[in-house]
């Protein structure tokens, strides 16, 4: 190790498994090793995913190591014929393999545990490139190995992410933080709803501008899903508090300019802010959904701790149901309509009258792909928020995309809603306590 550069400027990945081209399985491995990385102020600058063939691999391989200083190789460690990663990275390297007992024993060991006697293709786990460190794997047969090879270093890991997590975490303490520029990357995670992504970009934009070319610099990454877009900001820095002052300011403008569609800067969740909301005012909600079928009810209760705030959710997609179960006037229906505002308040009235608590929700609207009329397209979706006290919102919003982002987006948009009425009663407050005093 005393060889390698320090600190790395360059690590790639390279993902083994034929599997992972396929459309079945997602190479996971690379994130969680990118985010450890960055974690040490190492940057990823490239990775790519090969088939468990060596000539496939030897060549990536050997590309790989005329850019990067580091290179993490993951999958294809396996005892089958078909696990090729330590074979070909030692011919790559010119390296020789040699049979290590210790391991062999371990796994022989590991085996008999079980009661079972080990077959002899794993015996191939115990071939070790000359020089290699081998690193244990707690959870599996397959020893990880790193290398060091011309200022280079070379760590494989096993493919299952259960058994290379604990060994990259173990191996990245242990040998790679040493190779790390003293500073480190800084993140922020800015959350706004409401807003698409080429409007929340040209509000922030300017911003962010002024921040890439500032003394201490900050970048930014706008990251969209439906009905939500994440301003990711990072800044590099030897001491923690040039960092945070960094972020703090830009966080601070982006605030300013996106407003009140900006809804959580410390990396909490939309279902975790409006949470925190509930719990702040001790208010309690109850849900009538028809199309989201019951997403809304889920994303609250995906928050450990929202038994405190959720009393029920209704799913009541029939119009009967609406009728019986949320007490919607049948004459309403007719008359406005099942996809209306009106109809989605008293939806939300209905089940706050069932879960006898201060906030109802209702949501009712057209997921598609068939259903939708000329007045009212497919993607359109009311939503009802009644309570706290006098509060009453209705609004109608058509969402582009299938029945999945449409269904989505709406309760995404549910929350938010009641996030605004929520804060609209706070500053309201906030406002009559400051003139009061
Ligand atoms: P291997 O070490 O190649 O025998 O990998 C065994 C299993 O780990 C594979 O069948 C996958 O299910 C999983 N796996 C391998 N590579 C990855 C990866 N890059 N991301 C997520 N899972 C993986
Ligand atoms: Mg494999």
């Amino acid at each position: 190790m005393s060889s390698a550069r320090v600190p790395f400027s360059r690590a790639e990945i390279i993902a083994v498994g034929t599997e992972l081209l396929t459309a079945f399985r997602t190479d996971t491995n690379s994130l969680f090793l990118t985010a450890r990385l960055n974690e040490l102020g190492i940057e990823v600058r490239r990775k790519s995913i090969v088939g468990d063939d060596a000539a496939d691999l030897a060549p990536a391989i050997r590309d790989a190591l005329e850019r990067a200083d580091l290179l993490v190789v993951c999958g294809g460690l396996g005892p089958t014929e078909d696990d090729r990663t330590r074979e070909t990275v030692a011919e790559v390297l010119g390296l020789g393999l040699t049979e290590d007992r210790a391991i062999v024993e371990r796994l022989r060991e590991r085996f008999a545990a079980r009661g079972w006697t080990m077959p002899e293709n794993n015996r191939r786990q115990g071939m070790v490139p000359d020089g290699a460190v081998v690193l244990d794997n707690a959870r599996g047969t397959a020893p990880g190995l790193l290398l060091e090879t011309g200022g280079r270093v070379v760590v494989l890991l096993p493919g299952p992410p259960r058994e290379l997590e604990p060994m990259f975490t173990a191996v990245a303490q242990a040998r790679l933080s040493k190779h790390t520029a003293p500073d480190r990357l800084y993140r922020r995670i800015l959350r706004v709803a409401g807003r698409g992504e080429s409007h929340v970009e040209e509000l922030a934009q300017p911003v962010y501008e002024r921040w890439r070319r500032a003394t201490q610099p900050v970048a930014t990454t706008v990251l969209a899903s439906p009905g939500l877009v994440e301003l990711h900001l990072s800044t590099r820095s030897a001491d923690p508090d040039t960092a945070t002052v960094a972020l703090d300011g830009a966080t601070g403008e982006l605030a300013a300019v996106l407003g009140e569609h900006l809804f959580s800067t410390d990396g909490r969740s939309l279902s975790e802010v409006v949470g925190q909301m509930l719990r702040d005012g001790g208010f309690r909600v109850a849900v009538g959904e028809s199309c989201t079928g019951g997403l809304v009810t889920a994303q609250f209760v995906d928050v450990p701790g929202s038994s405190s705030y959720v009393e029920t959710g209704v799913v009541a997609y029939s119009n009967e149901v609406k009728q019986a179960v949320l007490g919607v006037d049948p004459g309403l229906i007719e008359s406005a309509g099942a996809v209306s505002e009106a109809v989605a308040v008293a939806m939300a009235e209905g089940a706050q009258r069932v879960g006898v608590v201060e906030i109802g929700i209702g949501v009712t609207g057209v997921a598609g792909p068939g259903g939708g009329s000329e007045e009212k397209p497919v993607g359109t979706v009311c939503f009802g928020v009644v309570g706290p006290g006098t509060e009453r919102e209705a609004r109608t919003v058509r969402f582009p995309g299938d029945r999945a982002m449409i269904r989505r987006q709406a309760a995404r948009t549910a929350l938010d809603l009641l996030r605004r009425v929520l804060q609209r009663r706070m500053r309201e407050r906030a406002t009559i306590r400051g003139s009061g005093s």
